[in-house]
């Protein structure tokens, strides 16, 4: 079996960066003796969360803040409010951000918004940046868009600023950005795309949709709560080639044996260790049956 990997593989700069914040978090943690905890997920990956806990990294809520012993906090590669950064400086904590200098650029973006104008977050409704743009301090009136659809809660008397998750659908993002251009004109109103672009998405999406075409199937290797590699999983599908979504080798299903080639890739948060893994079940695999 040949077993390609995509041209663009692996982690992106954002979560490169906030791997390495961790780990700086978790020395000056054995230095000071002071205990390590991460705000929700620093980044949506199984195995980097699991290995962050085995060198004692607990996650919390915001609202543990009050409850826990201070120490270091690590805010996550997707942006927090500044309320939330707030809340653990004033209980004494060390605060560690590894928040995507893209994304925080982004939130600086919203800062600066006229006042009079509705922000606009083209992002999942759930989605950790789209809540803390959605959440940045601002008076003007905040809401998310994920769909076409939601268009009808925008107020129509008011301009429009609009920024967008980095890691959002770029299908589904045209779409949306037609339909705010057509509800803007309608209404007579300026609109104002601010959005930052992270072009390591796209280009993720061309390498696969090159390598789309030299392979039997794709695996695509992940974490299954990361947007981003669902992305990626959906773009697999659409270049209408079989693609599989694993997030360790024991989901790899065993009739992929029966390929000639397989191609590899992830979405922006996999680690190589897992890239390695697969891709030597795979190949091992193959010279054992
Ligand atoms: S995908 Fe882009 S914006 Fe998101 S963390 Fe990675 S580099 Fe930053």
């Amino acid at each position: 079996m040949k077993v390609i990997r995509s041209e663009v593989i692996g982690y992106c700069k954002g979560v490169a960066r906030a791997i390495s914040i961790v780990n700086e978090a978790i020395k000056l943690g054995e230095e000071l003796n002071l205990k390590v905890y991460s705000l929700g997920h620093v980044v949506h990956n199984p195995q980097i969360v699991n290995k962050m806990q085995e060198k004692g990294v607990e996650i919390v809520e915001e609202s543990d803040a009050d409850i826990v012993e201070p120490g270091i906090i690590v805010l996550r590669a997707h942006g927090v409010s500044d309320n939330t950064r707030r809340k653990f400086l004033d209980k004494n904590f060390y605060i560690y951000d590894s928040t995507c200098p893209i994304v925080l650029k982004e939130q600086l973006l919203v800062e600066r918004a006229p006042n009079n104008s509705t922000i606009v977050v083209i992002g999942g409704q759930n989605h950790p940046e789209s809540i803390a743009l959605k959440n940045v301090e601002t008076p003007n009136e905040k809401l998310i868009i994920s769909e076409v659809e939601d268009i009808i809660n925008i107020p129509a008397d008011h301009d429009l600023f609009v920024v967008m998750q980095s890691t959002f659908p770029s299908g589904m993002s045209r779409d949306i950005f037609t339909a705010l251009k057509n509800f803007a004109t309608k209404n007579n109103i300026k609109i104002e795309f601010a959005n930052e672009l992270c072009n390591s998405n796209q280009r993720r999406r061309n390498a696969v949709a090159k390598l789309a075409k030299q392979c039997n199937c794709i695996i695509v290797i992940g974490g299954k709560n990361s947007s981003n590699t669902r992305g990626i999983y959906n773009y697999c599908i659409n270049q209408g080639v079989e693609t599989y979504l694993v997030s360790n080798k024991e989901e790899v299903p065993l009739h992929l044996f029966k390929y000639d080639v397989i191609g590899l890739a992830t979405g922006t948060s996999t680690p190589p260790f897992v890239i390695d893994e697969i891709e030597d079940y795979l190949i091992r695999g193959k010279n054992e049956t």
